[in-house]
């Protein structure tokens, strides 16, 4: 059989290695190279998928709500961290390495190496890679497909892999406007893992990090919390913590939800606020009560400042000042405007509806097509999530067409 594919990213390079295991496959790739977004990913390193993806292990990560749909573990438990990995190991000779938190990543730290990887077998299999190629139109007759390119060309197929990634704007249309004909559900979408703009900046400490926890408040409830590094930056906050939160509030936007959110620190999380009241009230004895000196050794200065400056505090502590410090710097709240714009983000949050496709990523509604990746409702946190599931849709389709 002919199968196209359309979208060379993680998705449809996996589809296409698959799928010429066994057919003649064309890949039709709108940029000047394929897989773009892998060679950005983890800040060039790649972290490809994560182990607690395991799927003896998937009820973990479906507790930490690591995907915002269900189905999306069902889609990884049919090609899960172990199968990715003897994958990788057996067909893509890519040998990878998993670190402390199970973030997986090529052995060569080099997110290049996965896209060789895939470039080599895909010609091992003779798949024909077509780039600077958009596909503009898909049609379907009684018999196959007619896919269009940019050039006025079009080409016959028995079967489309469908594997855009986000809606972006192509030319004159995006890339969803090709399933138009096709009457197929689709959800509004909103950038996901993404800096957050906050009603307040703290213009000083821009471009400081700080390992805390941070928690999400909806509506002054707590709805998620992480530990990890924030970034403060001129219009808010960033790091991979802040990332992580902004899918809540990302999935609320989708979901059409009015909501108000904030973000809390809290600059120990690993003490109580009464063990962090112990702990300054030592601290008054050792450092002295110049609240200058007080913080030194305890937060960089940038942050000792801002805090002494926001908490209006004088310049010789008291004892009685020590309650409310600790009180603060356990909950230092920053309520969220918007969140940044696509091309800060990582991960498109909505799109085709789940309700869709069947167990082999086939459109109910169109039989011989089939959607992968990041074009599906379904995305992931920081991790390895989000390329995991565009790598598991991807081997699923090719396999099945
Ligand atoms: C900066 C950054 C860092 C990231 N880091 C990580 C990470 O470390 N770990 C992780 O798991 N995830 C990470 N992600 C997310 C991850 O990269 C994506 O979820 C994943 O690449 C999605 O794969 P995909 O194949 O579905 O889509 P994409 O990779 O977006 O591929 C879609 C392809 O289709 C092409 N295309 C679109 N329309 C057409 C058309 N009409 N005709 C032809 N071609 C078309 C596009 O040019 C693109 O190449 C990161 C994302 C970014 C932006």
């Amino acid at each position: 059989m002919k199968i196209a594919i359309v979208g060379g990213g993680a998705a449809g390079l996996m589809a296409a290695s698959v799928a010429s295991e066994k057919h003649r496959v064309v890949l039709f790739e709108r940029q000047s190279r394929v897989g773009k977004k892998i060679s950005a990913s983890g800040n060039g390193k790649c972290n490809l998928s994560n182990s607690s993806l395991a799927a003896e292990r998937l009820a973990e990560a479906e507790a930490r709500d690591v995907y915002n749909r269900r189905e999306a573990y069902g889609i990884v438990s049919r090609f899960d961290y172990t199968a990715l990995m003897k994958y990788c190991g057996e067909v893509l000779g890519l040998e990878t390495y998993a670190d402390a938190q199970g973030r997986v990543y090529p052995r060569t730290e080099n997110s290049g190496s996965v896209i060789d990887a895939f470039r080599l077998r895909c010609q091992k299999n003779n798949v024909k890679t077509v780039t600077d190629a958009p596909v503009v139109k898909i049609e379907k007759s009684s018999k196959d497909f007619r896919v269009w390119l940019g050039d006025g060309q079009y080409y016959h197929f028995d079967r489309v892999i469908f594997c855009v990634g986000s809606n972006i704007q192509t030319r004159n249309f995006t890339s969803f406007d090709l399933l138009n004909g096709f009457d197929i559900a689709i959800t509004p979408t909103q950038t996901s893992l993404v800096p957050v703009k906050t009603k307040k900046v703290w213009l000083p400490l821009n471009g400081t990090r700080v390992k805390c926890g941070v928690s999400l408040l909806k509506n002054g409830k707590k709805r998620a919390e992480e530990r990890g590094e924030v970034l403060f930056r001129d219009y808010g906050l960033s790091g991979i913590a802040v990332f992580n939160l902004s899918a809540y509030i990302a999935r609320s936007i989708v979901m059409g939800e009015k909501a108000d959110f904030s973000l809390s620190m809290d600059l120990f999380p690993e003490l109580s606020e009464e063990e962090l009241v112990s702990k300054l009230t030592a601290r008054l004895d050792v450092m002295g009560a110049d609240s200058k000196t007080f913080f030194v050794g305890l937060l960089c200065n940038k942050l000792a400042e801002a805090i002494i400056r926001k908490k209006k505090l004088p310049p010789a502590l008291a004892k009685s000042d020590i309650s409310g410090l600790a009180a603060y710097m356990k909950n230092i709240e920053f309520q969220v405007s918007e969140l940044c714009d696509a091309e800060k983000g990582q991960v498109m949050c909505g799109g085709i509806d789940m309700s869709e496709i069947d167990e082999n990523m086939q459109s109910k509604k169109v039989p011989g097509l089939y959607f992968a990746g990041e074009c599906l409702d379904a995305d992931g946190l920081c991790g390895g999530f989000n390329l995991h599931f565009a790598f598991a849709c991807g081997y699923i389709a090719g396999s099945a067409v």
